[in-house]
């Protein structure tokens, strides 16, 4: 199995070629079929491709991601392939273009080689919102993998794939991250182009990668970044030098006193944290209880914005321009009605319902405007405490992945998010790394903030962590 870029290039630097190393994680996708992470194996172009980065290593021409194996979550387009956000009112569609972080990839030589299972448009902390089944844990195959990006977590947490993109537009790859043992990066908002993203919540969306290793996230982030002409909200900032990891020292760490003490947080979880701080304490760096007193408000924040932007975003599913057209419709209104109706799944439903709600004449400032002011004040507060503090810890999940089917109630499953919808609202880089093992068998994450596009400081902080243990 080969689970990180290292590898892949030790193996080529033995004489393996990239067709082979492709094979391989094909047998890998085979024998894992269970896991239902892939909705897709690009069979044909994953070897057509291979082989042509076997040519470009024989003339000495090849990119900086040679060798690499990719899998996309079903929400990114690339060009003439399917993509369905794991739901049925896209079916057969496939894409017009390739989303910019991806073409960034290729530019470098990574192949794509397959569609990741996601929840339904990326809406769901469970993987179980899929059109196309639930993902399960690869760890425990009675557990949820998280979501949205179950399908990316557990194909680079088994060994499927080197790197999987996901997005995360409340945690969607740092909750999967925390339940699967990899890491997993929600860059700045504006980081990492959004074109080609199927977009959700295009004020939250951000694409970002999966990995087993710090270096790959950081690799790879490095390589996506960066402002692209179709994203008008992608930002110029030069990207940094993520992959040298620089030592630090003197840092000063808040703690959010909220999310830390927090009743819902399993008790081993906390001990695991608490243990961290003690061990940067003993090292020399400040480490902080502040307080955040807005963490009730995240979550309902969230689900107020991002459903309004999804009510407006997946207006275009209309069964005209794309994909599942209703066969049983005659007539405008109906088609619209009967293909919307049959194409979306219950979730998505219910979220156009609450956004189309929130933007709704008379509930609008009641809503959707106070959520806009909230966010103001989080993010506000966000600032003011990066101002004198230089990232912010806290944990990813509250829990470790739970069982399949065990959480019914769709608030219960909203709350799943509470550590990393802050992130979104705010626009801040986080990332999950891996902090230990649960006695129930099952990993957690451990979640740093920075700055806004210090994603650079985010990797150093982060490969110093690892050093301590
Ligand atoms: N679980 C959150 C939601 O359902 C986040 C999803 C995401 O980040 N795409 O909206």
């Amino acid at each position: 199995m080969l689970k990180s870029f290292a590898e892949v290039k030790n193996k080529l630097a033995s004489g393996v070629s990239v067709l082979e190393i492709v094979e391989q994680y094909l047998v890998e996708i085979n024998k894992n079929q269970h896991l239902n992470c892939f909705l897709e194996v690009f069979e044909e172009s994953v070897r057509q491709n291979a082989a042509d980065v076997d040519a470009k290593i024989k003339n000495g021409k090849a990119g900086k991601l040679a060798g690499m194996v990719i899998g996309l979550k079903d929400n990114l387009c690339y060009k003439n392939h399917k993509v369905s956000a794991s739901s049925k009112i896209l079916e057969g569609f496939e894409s017009l273009f390739t989303a910019t972080a991806v073409q960034r990839l290729i530019d470098e030589d990574a192949i794509i080689i397959g569609r990741l299972n996601c929840d339904e448009f990326a809406m769901g902390s469970s993987n179980e919102n899929s059109a196309f089944g639930p993902v399960k844990n690869n760890l425990n195959n009675n557990l949820v993998p998280g979501g949205s990006s179950g399908g990316s977590a557990v194909a680079v947490s088994s060994g499927l794939c080197t790197i999987a993109l996901g997005s995360d537009t409340g945690g969607s790859i740092r909750q999967p991250a925390s339940f699967t043992g990899t890491y997993g990066l929600k860059p700045t908002y504006g980081r990492i182009s959004r074109y080609g993203l199927i977009a959700y919540a295009s004020s939250f969306d951000q694409i970002g990668p999966f990995a087993n290793s710090l270096e790959d996230v950081a690799l790879v982030t490095e390589i996506m970044s960066g402002v692209d002409k179709f994203d008008s909200t992608s930002s110029s900032k030069t990207v940094g030098n993520y992959t040298d990891f620089q030592k630090v020292s003197g840092i000063k760490f808040a703690v959010i006193k909220e999310a830390v003490s927090h009743e819902g947080v399993d008790p081993e979880i906390k001990s695991f944290i608490q243990e961290s701080i003690n061990k940067l304490r003993k090292d020399g760096h400040i480490v902080e209880e502040v307080s955040f007193p807005y963490l009730d408000f995240m979550v309902p924040t969230y689900y107020v914005l991002s459903t309004a932007e999804a009510s407006s975003n997946l207006s275009r599913f209309d069964g005209v321009h794309y994909g599942y057209r209703s066969p049983n419709a005659i007539g405008v209104e109906e088609t619209y009605k009967k293909s919307r109706s049959e194409g979306f799944g219950p979730e998505v439903k219910r979220r156009i319902m609450a956004g189309t709600f929130v933007l709704s004449h008379g509930y609008y400032d009641a809503y959707y405007t106070k959520g806009q002011k909230v966010r103001r004040i989080l993010k506000d507060k966000t600032d003011d405490i990066l101002n004198q503090y230089d990232v912010i810890l806290m944990p990813t999940t509250p829990n470790t992945a739970f069982e399949l089917n065990a959480v019914k109630d769709p608030i219960s499953m909203y709350l799943q998010d509470i550590f990393t919808v802050h992130a979104n609202l705010t626009g801040n880089p986080a990332i999950s790394i891996p902090l230990g093992k649960h006695t129930n068998g099952m990993p957690f994450g451990l979640q740093l903030m920075t700055r806004h596009f210090e994603e650079k400081r985010l990797f150093d902080i982060a490969a110093y962590i690892e050093s301590l243990n």
